[in-house]
């Protein structure tokens, strides 16, 4: 690797884009672009110290400001900007656009702060598609899906905003029908079990993948261990979850713990 082309920065939230000057100091190789949504919109000081710090971390990289239908340039795989500053994708990716029938209830309270200003990401590489919304809450997620469903399906879907119940609603977890979920979870940060139910009770969902056993979710919600990559934060060793996906819509999932792996078929 001799350089990395576009290092996106989701949000200004601590989690996501609190350590980019530490990151970029770290990396071996040149950050030739920084990909973000546009100013900070939250007047929250930690949100505010976060945009600044990020401001400076900068330096001579370009930076690129997205907004919701843009493409992010990668050879071989459309990289397709679906939300970002609060506004969502209006125009469909192949196989989406149809009608969402599983928009029904009540709007969502829209939520401040940062996570609704959150850039969400497609990917397809042939009739392989995964999608990253980041920390999108539940009402950007309707306005995303309802009432159509500009994205279709998506057989690899990252659980969003941590398995936080304030994100992963139903209509949008199920319309996508994802055969695999993987879950950017801590052990004290996420992993609520209505949000993890919502993934898990998805139709043809096989298997959850996570980061971190979260201890206060339970037996039941957590995964059996051989799909959690780190079971503690003590001594933790940073593993992680890797996925390696083919033109035809497989895709391998490993565990880098254990090694432990498994391939799924694209459905229909
Ligand atoms: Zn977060």
């Amino acid at each position: 690797m001799k350089q990395i082309d576009y290092f996106v920065v989701t949000h200004y939230d601590q989690d996501h884009g609190g350590n980019v000057a530490r990151t970029a100091a770290k990396m071996p190789v040149p950050i030739r672009a920084f990909v973000d949504h546009g100013d900070v919109m939250s007047q929250s000081g930690e949100a505010q110290e976060v945009y600044a710090s990020y401001r400076k971390a900068l330096g001579d990289a370009r930076r690129l400001i997205v907004k919701a239908g843009d493409r992010i340039p990668l050879a071989g795989v459309d990289v397709v900007v679906v939300a970002s500053a609060g506004a969502v994708l209006k125009s469909p990716l192949s196989g989406g656009g149809a009608p969402n029938p599983l928009c029904s209830g009540e709007p969502a309270r829209p939520s401040r702060g940062e996570n609704p200003a959150s850039i969400g990401l497609a990917f397809t590489f042939g009739r392989f598609r995964t999608i990253d919304l980041s920390d999108l809450p539940k009402a950007i997620e309707r306005e995303l899906m309802c009432p159509n469903n500009p994205v279709g399906t998506a057989g690899l879907f990252l659980v969003s905003h941590h398995a936080f119940n304030m994100s992963n609603l139903p209509l949008l977890v199920h319309a996508l029908q994802p055969v695999a979920a993987v879950v950017n979870n801590g052990e004290r940060h996420g992993g609520q079990a209505e949000a993890w139910q919502a993934v898990r009770q998805s139709p043809g969902l096989e298997d959850i993948w996570q980061m971190h056993l979260t201890p206060a979710a339970g037996e039941r919600n957590n995964a059996p261990t051989r799909f959690i990559a780190n079971l503690s934060e003590a001594g933790c060793r940073a593993h992680w979850i890797k996925v390696s996906a083919r033109r035809d819509g497989s895709f391998r999932v490993t565990n880098t713990r254990n090694g432990f792996s498994k391939t799924y078929r694209r459905r229909g």
